[in-house]
């Protein structure tokens, strides 16, 4: 029978994505034997996380500072805006470094199933950075699954009228796939080879 300790630390690991209670038991065992010399770091780590990341109210990124980095970023195209569904997509494509604008984060993808509406995802803000004009190309960098195209379509909507090229990812995306997942040279494919939205 594990610790009181252990078990409250397993469970609350185990509800990290990825990691089932199996996964997060070994981890513990892990950092259990190991406690003088990883533990320091990753108390450190976790309390500068709680302490210093803030989203950044112009694009929903996560960073140590608001507006965040790439907002604030001058040499920033802040003419083009991509849109992902998540932080973890910002990031993949970011670190592809090919797309020298700005980034718009929403949140998460329209879903009937789990009842996830527009209202839910941070498009009203994105909608309020098209209308305070001087954005002239919206990339639509959803996932290649039906709930990112669907959200890819609804925004497309929305952002008719205004005097925008809208693209979206094209070919290297497998279907199904999820941008977090794919190496940098796909990325970078699907990004180059951009398609007006039809
Ligand atoms: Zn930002």
């Amino acid at each position: 029978m594990a610790s009181q300790e252990i078990e409250t630390l397993s469970s609350a690991l185990a509800r990290l994505p990825g990691l089932g209670p199996r996964s997060a038991r070994r981890a513990v065992l892990w950092l259990v034997k190991r406690r003088e010399q990883a533990l320091p770091a990753l108390l450190e780590a976790l309390v500068a996380v709680r302490d210093t990341l803030v989203e950044c109210e112009v694009c929903g990124n996560v960073d140590t500072r608001n507006p965040c980095a790439i907002c604030a970023d001058p040499r920033r195209d802040a003419k083009a805006i991509c849109v992902v569904e998540d932080v973890a997509d910002l990031w993949a494509l970011d670190r592809a470094k090919l797309f020298t604008g700005t980034y718009h984060v929403l949140g998460g993808r329209l879903s009937a199933l789990d009842g996830i509406r527009p209202e839910d995802l941070n498009i009203a803000a994105l909608l309020a950075r098209v209308e305070a004009g001087g954005v002239d190309e919206i990339v639509l960098a959803m996932n290649a699954t039906l709930e990112g195209q669907t959200t890819s379509h609804y925004l497309a909507e929305r952002l008719e009228g205004f005097p925008l090229r809208i693209t979206q990812l094209a070919h290297g995306l497998p279907v199904g796939g999820e941008l977090d997942y794919l190496d940098e040279g796909t990325l970078a494919q699907a990004l180059r080879a951009r398609r007006p939205v039809s």
